[in-house]
């Protein structure tokens, strides 16, 4: 079977619902697949983000898809000491925690209401290009073979992303780029649900630990190892466990329920597009990789991507060169934090839990007011020259 398009969008999480709804929005008729049954089950994420980048896709907070409010992140040194990250320090950028599969359900009805037409079970196996471009896919629906074809592709098929790869993309990822992930959700537990905890040092080689709370007794408690620093990925379950049991607090709680996962910690994709092609969200790689957190860039990228398809569609143009209107738009919003961060965490990944204690003491006393990394830098080149050093980074 045969159907015509105007913009395709592969994968339904948050970067492919944003981009169906605003290339909708924009005058396109779009159709948004995925390969899931339903969207945004099984949940792979810890569900946390922040406040204030909702607005930049017209979202409003909503008890449909938020789980809990949080009032501010500690970040946690091994040993022990707590540097606190809240609203006035993060010029009120502390977040929420999410229900995941239903906030990507919000999303997707988003995109339907706009106009977007969604199957499920729907996944692409190949995209069908013709002198040099993309003008479609090949997609398996309920074990039906399909042909879509559209002006503009858009990939959104998430962390192992096939599609950027069937488009001449270079997409792949080096094992230093890469975090393993656990997560439990705990039930019956201790904390401060105030906060969102972020233990650093060898708890977690290479990344970090968190307990992000969904309500009162109740968390997502994970971890990310990077691989460059453990044999395989099964050794997340040895540091969570281990991490868990080392805390009576979180040790007498029963597991909900379990995922494991993975998040690039790369630079982002030198290109995200080609002719007739847009890649967008994980799959371009625009996590923060620093703190794994992607949701948010996965939505705004779709949206610049959803928005550039419909003028692609408008003008009848979907050269590259046109295109690359939406790569020059998510660079210029947030290609230099994301470089930042990268250059960040290749210091972190190594450092020793000596070193990461001292850093987070000395972040203590700085107390920048505005928590920037350039604001905290500054701060540490005055008060801490020492330890610029031995992170070793010029900014
Ligand atoms: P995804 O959400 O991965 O969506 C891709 C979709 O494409 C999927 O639904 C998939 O089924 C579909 N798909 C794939 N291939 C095909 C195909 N061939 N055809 C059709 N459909 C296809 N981020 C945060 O901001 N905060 C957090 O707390 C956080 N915690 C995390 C914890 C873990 C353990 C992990 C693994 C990730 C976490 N993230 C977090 C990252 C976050 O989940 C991603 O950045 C976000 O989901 C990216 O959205 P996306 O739309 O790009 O991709």
């Amino acid at each position: 079977m045969r159907l015509d398009y105007d913009v395709l969008v592969i994968g339904a999480g948050p970067g492919g619902s944003t981009a169906a709804r605003y290339a909708a929005e924009g005058g396109a008729r779009t159709l948004l697949i995925e390969k899931r049954t339903e969207i945004g089950t099984p949940v792979r994420c810890g569900e946390g983000v922040l406040k204030t980048w909702l607005d930049e896709i017209g979202l409003r907070p909503s008890k449909e898809f938020v789980a809990h409010e949080v009032g501010g992140a500690r970040v946690i040194a091994p040993d022990g000491s707590v540097f606190v990250v809240n609203a006035p320090r993060a010029g009120n950028e502390i977040g929420y925690v999410l229900e995941r599969d239903l906030f990507d359900r919000h999303l997707a009805k988003l995109a339907a209401r706009a106009g977007a037409a969604i199957r499920v079970h729907c996944a692409a196996t190949a995209l069908i290009q013709e002198n040099g471009r993309v003008v479609g896919a090949r997609c398996n629906h309920l074990g039906e073979d399909l042909e879509v074809h559209a002006r503009v592709v858009i990939g959104a098929d998430g962390f192992e992303s096939q599609v950027g790869r069937w488009a001449g993309l270079e997409t792949q990822l080096r094992a230093r780029d890469i975090e393993a992930c656990l997560q439990y959700t705990l039930v019956g537990i201790d904390g401060d649900p105030r906060y969102s905890d972020f233990y650093l040092g060898s708890c977690a080689p290479g990344g970090y630990a968190w307990v992000f709370w969904k309500g009162p007794g109740i968390a997502n408690v994970g971890l990310g190892v990077n691989l460059s620093r453990v044999k395989d990925k099964a050794e997340a379950r040895t540091y969570l466990d281990r991490f868990i049991a080392s805390r009576p607090e979180l040790a007498k709680g029963r597991v909900l329920e379990e995922m494991a996962g993975a998040v690039s910690v790369s630079l982002p994709l030198e290109r995200t597009v080609a002719a007739g092609f847009l890649l967008v969200g994980d799959a371009a790689r625009l996590i923060d990789p620093l703190t794994g957190g992607g949701i948010l860039q996965a939505m705004v990228s779709g949206k610049y991507a959803g928005q550039v398809a419909a003028q692609a569609m408008r003008a009848e143009d979907a050269s590259e060169k046109f295109l690359l209107g939406y790569e020059r738009l998510w660079r210029a919003r947030f290609e230099e934090g994301l470089v930042r961060n990268y250059l960040v965490k290749e210091r972190l990944r190594n450092l020793d839990d000596e070193t990461i204690s001292k850093f987070i003491r000395a972040l203590g006393d700085c107390n920048p007011g505005q928590l920037t990394i350039p604001a905290v830098l500054e701060a540490l080149r005055a008060k801490h020259p020492e330890l610029l050093s031995e992170f070793g980074v010029s900014f």
